[in-house]
This record gives C-alpha cells, structure tokens and sequence, in this order.
C-alpha cells in the first residue's frame, strides 16, 4: 500500500481542519427536557468544542447572550460572529446584501429547543499584554412561558452564569429584575432591546448605566423580594452594565422574507451595533472566566460543566 510522504499527510490534515472550519455551527450542549423537569449535558459535544488540542490549555473567555425565546439573541450572536470572523477589518458588520448566518434565527413564534448552545469553534484571540485566550460563544434559551417552570428557567440561567464570564441578559424596552438570580460572577450586561425613550437616557452604554441605576434603586414601597434582589445584585457580580440599543427597523420585525442582511436594518441600531459588540469582544475588553479567583482553561470548563449539572440534578 502507498505509504504517504509527509507532505501528503499535511495535505489531508488541512483539508480536514478545513472542513472543520466550514461546519462551524451551533451545538447544543445541554438539553432541557421539558416533560421530566430534567437538564442533560451532552459531555461528547461539549468535549469535542472545548478539548481540541489548539485551545484546551487556554484560558477560556466565554460569552453567553441569555434571554427568552424569540429576544433576538440569535440575531445578534450572528453579529458577534461577524466579528470574531472580522476582527481585522474596519467593516466587520459585512456586507450590504449579505444575508445573516450562524446561529440560525428566524422569525415567526414558533417554539423552539431550550437549553444551551454553542458554537463549535473556538476562536484563539491575542489579548495586548501578549496572552492567547480561548473564545467560547454561547446561546442560552430559557422559556418564560406555561410549559416550563420558573425554577427549569432559573436553572438554566444559572448554569449559563456559572460557566460564563460574561453574559448578556437580553430584554425588549424594559428590565425585569425578577428574573434574576443570585450567584457570584463576573461581568453581567443587560441588553435592552427596542428602546424609545433615547431623550429620558441615551442609546448606549451611559444611557444604559443611568437607566439601570435608577432601576437598581431600592425604595420603601417595594415588595421585599424586589428590594432583595436589587441589594444582592451588586455582591453578586463584580461588573454590571446596561446597554440600550434602538429598534432595528419594521423590516427586521415584522417581515418574514426578512434574511438579516444590513440594507434592511435601521442605521441608528447599526451605529449601536458597532458600538455594542467590541465592547463585549474586541481582545483588550475579553474577560476571562474565574471561579474562585482563578482562571480557567476550556479543560477546565468540560469539568466545571460536569459538576454544575450534577448540583441541579442532584
Ligand atoms: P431568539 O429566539 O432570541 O434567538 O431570537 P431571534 O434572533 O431568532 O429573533 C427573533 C425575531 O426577532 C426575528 O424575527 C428577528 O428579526 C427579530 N429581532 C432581532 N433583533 C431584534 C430587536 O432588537 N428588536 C426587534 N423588535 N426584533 C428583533
Ligand atoms: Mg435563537
């Protein structure tokens, strides 16, 4: 039999990681079984993600966008995306015509899987002080609808958090503090979503930090649970922020045609756009995940996830 040269060799195993690159997609790793009340972590798949040989001794920075079904997250993870693919060149927003892709959205109302995704590629990063980080992009999905119970939701968003270093809470025009739940972590982003009162705060990160400590105020007449959950927040999270993006435009919401690509999108939402995704990911801003003040590796994380779905199980 033909024994192949070295070179071959190379050959296939570019063409293989190409391939890899080219299915880049979204990966569920844990499942909610809506009928038993039950999580279940599909340890091959996230071991196939996070035990690659080029990341698993990184420190893992990892991004997960949170929200109800049907908040966009899957819109703006496609952004995300678009930058991680980008990130050396200026129009990393993409091309006029170029219908969004990645973590597949869709308009509609039909239900969809709860539970966590991920995508299958881990982005390697050089952060300015010289280090290489590991990215993990993350999708969480809760339902906050009859089929699924508080606690199922709860469940879920704290897993996503515990795993994460940063997450994005997305929301449409307002800001439920009821939803959250109280564990100690890294940076927690609100994302406000569809928001019409830019003269009262501004588009943006500083319209987004005065609208929420005005939310986070603590007042008499609250209900006591309510006052809670705005004292803890803060002992919770070393880093919270706001963000208020605009409405994208009737074409995004309502049109069914509607494919993502940027011709359709209002210009406001995009300048915020641009303004909202370096934030969370451009290499200086990347937070890497600490759990108990140390950093993590992504073989550390395939660990962590073990042991946080036992906890809920259990
Ligand atoms: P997901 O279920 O949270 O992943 O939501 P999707 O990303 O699939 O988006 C659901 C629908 O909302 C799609 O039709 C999007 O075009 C639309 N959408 C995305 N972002 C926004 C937004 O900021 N405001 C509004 N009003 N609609 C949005
Ligand atoms: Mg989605």
């Amino acid at each position: 039999p033909h024994k192949m040269s070295p070179e071959e060799e190379e050959v296939l195993l570019s063409e293989e990681d190409e391939e890899e690159a080219l299915s880049a997609r979204p990966v569920q790793i844990v499942v909610a079984h809506e009928d038993d009340h039950a999580f279940e972590l599909d340890e091959a798949a996230l071991e196939r993600i996070l035990l690659q040989e080029h990341v698993r001794d990184l420190n893992v920075v990892v991004v997960s966008v949170a929200g109800a079904f049907r908040k966009g997250k899957s819109f703006l993870l496609d952004f995300m995306l678009r930058f991680m693919y980008n990130q050396t060149s200026c129009s990393w927003l993409g091309g006029h015509e170029e219908p969004l892709t990645g973590f597949t959205w869709r308009g509609g109302c039909e239900r969809e899987t709860t539970g966590i995704l991920a995508w299958s590629e881990v982005f390697v990063v050089d952060k300015p002080d010289g280090s290489k980080v590991a990215v993990l992009l993350i999708d969480t999905q809760g339902a906050f609808d009859s089929q699924s119970t508080i606690k199922d939701c709860a469940t879920l968003f704290a897993l996503s958090t515990m795993t994460s270093s940063v997450q994005l809470f997305t929301e449409y025009g307002r800001l439920a503090l009821e939803e959250i739940y109280e564990k100690p972590f890294q940076t927690l982003m609100f994302l406000i979503r569809d928001w019409s009162y830019p003269y009262e705060h501004s588009y943006g990160l500083e319209g987004g930090k005065s609208f929420l400590e005005k939310r986070l105020q603590v007042k008499q007449n609250q209900h006591e649970e309510l006052q809670n959950v705005r004292k803890h927040i803060h002992s919770c999270f070393s880093n919270i922020g706001c963000f208020l993006l605009p409405h994208p435009g009737l074409k995004v919401a309502t049109n069914p045609n509607f494919d993502g690509r940027l011709t359709d999108i209002d210009d406001d939402f995009k300048t915020e756009l641009v303004n909202l995704v370096p934030i969370l990911l451009s290499p200086e801003n990347l937070v890497e995940k600490e759990i108990g003040g140390s950093k993590v590796t992504c073989r550390d994380l395939v660990q962590y996830f073990k042991a946080y779905m036992k906890i809920y199980q259990g």
